[in-house]
């Protein structure tokens, strides 16, 4: 199995993608390279290839060709880091063959940009518990290339809602209630690019479809270099097992859109509704880019996640059972003293 990293002609030390300059920049000597250079490395001075790796116990195992460390990934590792040094290693076998990402979303926000918005996201919860996001828990987001399966599609719906206005009005001793019952049919084809599903069983399904939307007139053609200071996957789901989930979204979207266009009424209620969805040549195998944190706190893994692309940022956080009752006890007070200001009044 064929290993690779990165490394400068100046002076040998590791390459990393800049997500500012799309460059890559040495970071000793700050040499900068272009794709070109990657792309007309044929003596392979730039990609170093090293072949180390050996399947041990069900899991790859490589030694670094930096610093010679052991490192262990899983079957689904595309691009992991030495944890003793920092140098990337990309597994080219991941990336060949069924495995090769037609395109990819690069990194556009930096780690330091992602590190601010953890910090920003920090401020506004005052229940988090205050050594849940300290200094170490920060400095533990990591760049994550997730492969993702993009959907065209066509959906055909048709939606049956029972509809239904009143009129009140009190004439005499009596008072009147008149309901008018309607049967609304709407019926409507929708065109849908590029629906994206993460194809990877490691990364929640709810925190992907939460960083949506990503911009796609950035997807450039694949290359692995691109991996270089970031982490990656390769799908462990294809875009068969995912097609369901994709159909779903669609048919959903369209049944809103539908029910969204009915107005003029007191309420309304679907009584059935038909989505038939028809996939638009072969879904297309991309690598989209995120940061994510895991914090581990009271045994339970809470994750963050940034889109790389366009900074979207969303969290879920643990609240302080401490810092909540400080809250009631401080509310508790409050109205107890107007409660005793009213009565002196009276
Ligand atoms: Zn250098
Ligand atoms: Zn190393």
């Amino acid at each position: 199995m064929g290993v690779s990293d990165h490394k400068c002609l100046a002076c040998n030390a590791m390459l990393k993608f800049d997500p500012k300059s799309q460059k890559w920049i040495c970071e000793y000597c700050g040499t900068e390279y272009t794709l070109k250079d990657f792309e007309n490395d044929e003596g392979n001075k730039i990609n170093t290839k090293t072949s180390k790796a050996s399947k041990v116990n069900g899991y790859m195992q490589y030694h670094c060709p930096d610093c010679g460390a052991e490192i262990v990934m899983d079957e689904n590792t595309a691009a992991t880091e030495c944890v003793y040094c920092g140098n990337t290693a990309i597994i080219t076998e991941r990336f060949e063959g069924e495995f090769e990402p037609k395109r990819v979303i690069t990194f556009k926000k930096t780690k330091e940009e992602a590190i601010e918005a953890f910090c920003d996201y920090k401020k506004g919860k005052i229940f988090m518990p205050k050594d849940f996001l300290n200094k170490d828990n920060i400095e533990k987001v990591t760049g994550v290339y997730i492969p993702f399966f993009l959907y065209d599609m066509i959906v055909d719906g048709k939606l049956d809602v029972e509809a239904m206005n009143e009129k009140r009005w009190t004439q005499g001793d009596y008072r009147y209630v008149k309901k008018d019952f309607f049967k609304v049919l709407r019926e409507g084809t929708m065109t849908f690019e590029k629906i994206p599903t993460d194809a990877s069983k490691k990364f929640s399904d709810d925190i992907m479809d939460s960083i949506e939307p990503f911009n796609y007139d950035e997807l450039t053609k694949f290359n692995s270099s691109y991996m270089s200071g970031f982490l990656a996957e390769k799908y462990d789901l294809n875009s068969n097992d995912l097609i369901s989930r994709a159909e779903g979204r669609a048919k959903q979207t369209t049944r809103d859109v539908l029910y969204s266009d009915i107005g003029g009424y007191n309420s309304k209620k679907i009584v059935s509704y038909i989505g038939n969805a028809n996939i638009q040549g072969t879904p297309e195998y991309v690598m989209l880019p995120v940061w994510m944190m895991n914090v581990k706190y009271e045994d339970k893994i809470y994750t963050m996640a940034m889109n790389g692309q366009t900074g979207k940022f969303i969290g879920n956080v643990p609240v302080s059972k401490a810092k909540v009752a400080g809250m009631w006890l401080g509310l508790t007070i409050l109205l107890t003293t107007i409660i005793i200001f009213v009565s002196l009044i009276v």
